[in-house]
């Protein structure tokens, strides 16, 4: 092993040269995500001579992961994806490698800066939107350069993010329509009421269908239907235990902090009427059975009643019946389901559970179809993602970026790679603009008053009397005259005093109305520091964030006059 390894080192010496192979093997590697991408990424990097990784995944192995993702076998199911990644990895290679893998949720703040500020380079392989903004946000802050791909069955795409060089993750609007879905938030933790109906369409199959593999709740209900359902003697009671078993029994095994187990009984007592909908205020109009929305205890007995309705009403099809939306007993049984499921995990403190109960009308409107991954359309992206990878190793970054390209996948019959044009940054973008001041300084919060850390702000980085926000609650608003007197007392006050302190991390954000600048300050807690002391760090320099924004006001004008001579063209007045 130890020979074979320095040989492949020699190679990758001369294909690389001396210098870049150097630059590969000390690299520091993060990659967000350990499924289909995430696994592909590591090995090919990991075969490409890098050697420190950092791998954060928060999900658990699925049996039906096993069949594109290499380095899990049937003993990994249940365990985190990114230890068994690394598990798999190391096997090849023990020796060199150094991996860390993390088994948590890339939102958790003990992410922060300082964590993104070890890594040199990045790799985005989350399977859903969400994460791959706030990766792409903490990468672009950092001034990591990542590159990122996703695939959606056959097709793929891969993009490199290099801040003041490219578009960065955040500097398009967010795409609200989904079109394919992640198959682990449909099994163990839905998030959005897609996940539930498609959880539901899915159990329908496994109750009154056909056991294929295909289904991605294989094997769950086998033991409940072992006579199989054509042959079930009392349904009402088979109808019973599976509530007891998808409703109460599994919702209590589940790893998810946020649940609900429900049993038959105590759903009967739930009378949620402030949920239900049975009437249209708006249009003072009585809603038609499938448009209302029922509380828990009348979706617990349309469970049990629709079970019937359907075992009895099209017994010739049992075995092999597939959910259509178009049959209305199938539809009745799936949306009980789906609000079942949703009581099982719907938090309304928590902003970002995204649950809500839904009309049978409104499932029919969602039910789609769930898109597969594919195992070599994840190969191919990768690839392109260890090649982007080592041309930001060799510099091209600043020698020669248009080497860089967006890379748009079809794979199957109608396979090509197109490579694309990398779009500019946006000016007006949240995250990458230069209109957005990034600051990481320390003081010790206990001495330090918010009047004195205003005024730091105000001298040292030029935010002259703005308003003052932490957590989105203002402290300060110049504005606000009626206000004038709260403000001043809690400009008075030390930090470690107000009342949305964080000992971590405190974060101020000030907003210009007049020409769009935000600094976003992050305060640490230091109990070396004295007084008004206050320290930052390389990046937050107050005279590189001065030259920053100079920067920002200057393209804007540039803007301003490219667009009015825009106009003039336009109206031929030049
Ligand atoms: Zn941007």
């Amino acid at each position: 092993m130890e020979i074979e390894a320095q040989r492949s080192d020699r190679s990758l010496k001369l294909i690389y040269g001396e210098e870049v192979y150097n630059k590969i093997i000390q690299s520091n590697v993060l990659i967000g995500g350990a499924g289909g991408v995430g696994c592909e990424i590591i090995k090919s990097l990991s075969k490409t001579g890098f050697r420190k990784f950092t791998m954060i995944d928060l999900d658990t192995i699925e049996l039906t992961n096993l069949n594109r993702q290499f380095y899990f076998r049937k003993h990994h199911v249940g365990k985190a994806k990114s230890a068994c990644a690394k598990e798999g990895v190391l096997l090849i290679e023990p020796n060199i490698l150094q991996v860390d893998a993390i088994l948590g949720n890339i939102y958790d703040p003990k992410f922060d800066d300082l964590f993104y500020k070890q890594f040199d380079i990045a790799f985005c392989a989350f399977d859903n939107q969400g994460a791959r903004r706030h990766f792409g946000k903490m990468c672009t802050v950092n001034n990591i350069p990542m590159v990122e791909a996703g695939t959606s069955a056959f097709n793929g795409q891969t993009q490199t993010r290099i801040k003041d060089l490219f578009e960065c993750r955040n500097c398009t609007p967010e795409v609200k329509q989904q079109t394919s879905f992640n198959v682990c938030s449909i099994r163990t933790r839905p998030s959005e009421p897609i996940h539930c109906i498609v959880w539901a369409s899915n159990m329908f199959n496994l109750i009154f269908g056909n056991q294929d593999d295909s289904n991605l709740l294989e094997n769950y209900i086998q033991d409940i239907f072992k006579e199989g359902i054509k042959n079930v003697q009392d349904p009402k009671e088979k109808a019973l235990q599976l509530f007891e078993k998808i409703f109460n029994e599994d919702i209590q095994k589940c790893d998810e902090k946020e649940r609900f187990p429900i049993s038959f009984e105590q759903s009967l007592q739930i009378d949620n009427k402030e949920d239900a909908v049975y009437f249209d205020e708006r249009n003072n109009r009585k809603l038609l059975e499938d448009e209302k929305i029922f509380t828990i205890k009348e979706y617990a007995q349309k469970f049990i009643q629709a079970f019937l309705d359907v075992f009895h009403h099209r017994k010739e099809a049992l075995g092999e019946l597939k959910f259509d939306k178009d049959d209305q007993l199938a539809l009745k049984f799936v949306a009980a389901i789906t609000n079942l499921r949703t009581f099982n995990f719907l938090n309304k403190e928590n902003e970002k559970n995204k649950l809500r109960y839904l009309s049978e009308h409104k499932i029919k409107q969602m039910v789609g179809n769930i898109i597969p991954a594919i195992a070599s359309t994840n190969a191919i992206v990768s690839a392109i993602q260890v090649n982007e990878a080592i041309k930001i190793m060799k510099g091209y970054a600043k020698t020669k970026p248009q080497l860089f390209s967006e890379y748009l996948v079809q794979n199957g019959d109608q396979s090509k790679i197109t490579p694309a044009q990398l779009s500019l940054p946006q000016l007006s973008c949240p995250v990458c603009s230069p209109a957005n001041c990034y600051i990481n300084i320390k003081a010790n919060c206990t001495q330090i008053t918010f009047g004195q850390l205003k005024q730091i702000f105000e001298e040292q980085y030029l935010a002259y009397n703005q308003i003052i926000k932490i957590d989105d609650k203002v402290y300060y608003d110049p504005h606000q005259i009626s206000l004038r007197k709260i403000f001043d007392n809690l400009l008075l006050k030390k930090i470690s005093e107000l009342p949305n302190y964080n000992q971590d991390y405190t974060k101020f954000k000030l907003f210009s109305i007049d020409n769009q600048i935000t600094w976003e300050f992050n305060l640490m807690h230091d109990s070396s520091l004295q007084g008004q002391q206050v320290v930052c760090d390389q990046n937050s320099d107050p005279t590189r964030i001065k030259q920053q924004q100079i920067q920002y006001i200057k393209l804007k004008h540039e803007q301003t006059f490219k667009e009015k001579i825009d106009i003039f063209k336009r109206y031929k007045y030049i």
